[in-house]
């Protein structure tokens, strides 16, 4: 998805916002050390005039040399820092204060968009989804502690106990190991939920993580296809995109769209493109692995296969019981 120019404007303010809490805070700073660094506004003061009077020397074009007015604002800007130090206070105290060193907050440097620009765009463009997803509301309710293990009994709690476990190592190791989980079984058995727990940790911990059913992520990857024509055509310098470079990428529901041929080698070529950069992907589906491959091809088949971990849930539906159990209490 592309963002609109007033998403961009929305950035653009935040980066002078951001430009003008630093100047404030700069004032206020100074302010401090004039009134209680004795000595340091005399130094700047001398500094100022004696930077006019080397200014004008330099545009005067005289031959006598420079050097001893340069040499004497150096030596007293050394002074006022030692003057900084003494009072307790680091000797950076006074310089500009940046967020973002490489753009000093304006978002592009030498030209071109800063990495922090590009990070505001994701993050702009991920809340847009998550708007439209309407997986809020589930993320609210959802959390590991309250996942409840008395709808399983037997086979479908010993599965319902291994898809946790591996749901809470994902979470535990999403930092250092690149994993992929996909969550198959049939229809309420929690595969949905345990997704909305992981992704409302990881969310926690400030990781991107975007969530789709997939319908909607086919309805956008043909968006997407149909705008990188456009672009290319216009030869527009694109974006990062959150389906392709978020840390993690929820798809639910694979198997209730319908598919054809441009659904999936869209999909291929989601995963494969996800496994290149090693960004994460969960997939929940209620398809059987048999149906999963007769579905999508051994191509796709066996990336699964690779590099996902299965989580096989079983049971009841606990939608349907989780109901019930509201209506009699
Ligand atoms: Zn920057």
């Amino acid at each position: 998805m592309s963002l609109s120019r007033a998403d961009v404007d929305i950035i653009l303010r935040g980066y002078e916002e951001d430009r003008m809490d630093s100047a404030r805070e700069q004032d206020r700073r100074k302010a401090y050390v004039y009134s209680n660094v004795p000595g340091y506004r005399e130094l700047s003061e001398e500094i100022a005039s004696l930077s006019v009077a080397y200014a004008r020397h330099a545009l005067s074009g005289s031959d006598a040399p420079a050097e001893p007015v340069s040499e004497r604002i150096r030596a007293l800007s050394a002074k006022k820092k030692a003057l900084l130090s003494e009072a307790g206070l680091p000797d950076d105290y006074l310089d500009p204060i940046y967020k973002c060193g490489d753009c000093h907050d304006t978002g592009y440097s030498n030209g071109v968009k800063c990495h922090c620009f590009k990070k505001k765009e994701m993050s702009l463009q991920i809340s847009r989804l998550f708007d439209q997803s309407g997986i809020k509301q589930s993320l609210e309710e959802a959390g590991f502690d309250m996942v409840s293990e008395k709808y399983y009994s037997g086979d479908d709690l010993e599965n319902f106990r291994d898809s946790k476990n591996k749901s809470l190592s994902f979470v535990k190791n999403f930092n250092s190991d690149y994993q992929n989980l996909l969550f198959y079984g049939t229809v309420g058995t929690g595969k949905s939920l345990l997704s909305s727990c992981i992704a409302k940790e990881l969310i926690k911990e400030g990781h991107s993580v975007v969530y789709f059913s997939t319908i909607a992520l086919m309805d956008e990857l043909a968006r997407n296809a149909f705008d990188k024509n456009d672009r290319n055509s216009r030869d527009c310098v694109s974006s990062d995109n959150p389906i392709f470079d978020s840390e993690l990428l929820i798809i639910d529901d694979l198997g209730t769209e319908l598919t054809n041929s441009f659904t999936i080698s869209s999909l291929f070529n989601l995963i494969n493109e996800r496994a290149l950069k090693k960004r994460s992907v969960i997939i929940s589906t209620n398809l059987s692995l048999e149906e999963l491959r007769d579905r999508y091809t051994d191509r796709i088949f066996s990336r699964l296969t690779g590099g996902y971990t299965f989580c096989r849930m079983s049971g009841p539906d606990i939608r349907i019981a989780h109901k019930f159990d509201n209506q009699i209490s």
